[in-house]
């Protein structure tokens, strides 16, 4: 067994929106190892964006426990869910979520501005490797609608890695992207798992799935599956 570095425990998560009530997440207990790639797939509305972002500490669960490197991190506050986040987790979205008034390099650096312990020429250095390791340095200048949907992603994925988080998060990292792009998020994906880095990936591709090392399956806000891959048995 590795070391533990995402642990929970009895996860609930309910939304109140006016007169409704939405159990988005019940019963959830997992463990994730450090360095591992694991998968959550499940139908639209199964509740896999709302795990992701109680995992990186965008949001906080309704109930249960969330012990990430061995800290109980239910229960802080917003300020350290945020100095944690910006400091250990990537995060990758469908959408990209590139600022449409900030240039390539001011996109990537967004997240590292908040770390106390870097300074700006530090900063402008991280920011440069990661452009470099997603073939986008020569973009420096360039804002997000001037990019293709590909390059947007290769940003996206720049600025998630910038500052060497131990987790990615990657929600439907390749949902509107042609099979070509697809394909060399995917490869950047396997080569930061070879790295080291642990990753959660949402996907609706059960192809992209049996690229990680284990499948979790949800089904109405629950955990219905949770195996190694196919390509993992045969691999054993
Ligand atoms: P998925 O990513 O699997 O499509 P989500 O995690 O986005 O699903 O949503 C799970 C359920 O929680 C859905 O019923 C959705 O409508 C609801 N939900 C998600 N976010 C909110 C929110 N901020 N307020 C109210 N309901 C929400
Ligand atoms: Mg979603």
């Amino acid at each position: 067994m590795g070391t533990i570095l995402i642990k929970l425990e009895d996860i609930q998560k309910v939304f109140y929106t006016e007169e409704i009530e939405t159990h988005a997440l019940s019963n959830i207990s997992l463990a994730i190892e450090k360095g591992e790639y694991v998968s959550i797939s499940g139908p639209s509305g199964c509740g896999k964006s709302t795990l992701l972002s109680l995992l990186g500490l965008l949001d906080t669960a309704s109930g249960g426990s969330y012990q990430l490197s061995g800290h109980n991190v239910s229960n802080i506050s917003k300020k350290e869910r945020a100095k944690i986040r910006n400091k250990e987790i990537g995060f990758i979205f469908q959408s990209f979520n590139l600022i449409s008034d900030l240039d390539v390099e001011e996109n990537v650096e967004l997240p590292l501005t908040y770390r106390e312990d870097l300074n700006k020429s530090q900063r402008q250095k991280m920011v440069r490797k990661a452009l470099e390791r997603v073939d986008m340095a020569h973009r420096l200048k360039h804002f997000p609608s001037q990019l293709s949907g590909g390059q947007q992603q290769r940003v996206a994925v720049a600025r998630a890695i910038a500052g060497d988080p131990s987790i990615i998060l990657a929600d439907e990292p390749t949902g509107n992207l042609d099979s070509k792009n697809a394909e060399a998020v995917m490869q950047l994906l396997e080569q930061l798992h070879a790295e080291g880095a642990t990753i959660c990936m949402v996907t609706h591709d059960p192809r992209s799935a049996q690229r990680a090392d284990r499948n979790i399956d949800i089904l109405d806000g629950q955990i219905v599956s949770d195996k190694p891959s196919s390509s993992q048995i045969v691999a054993a």
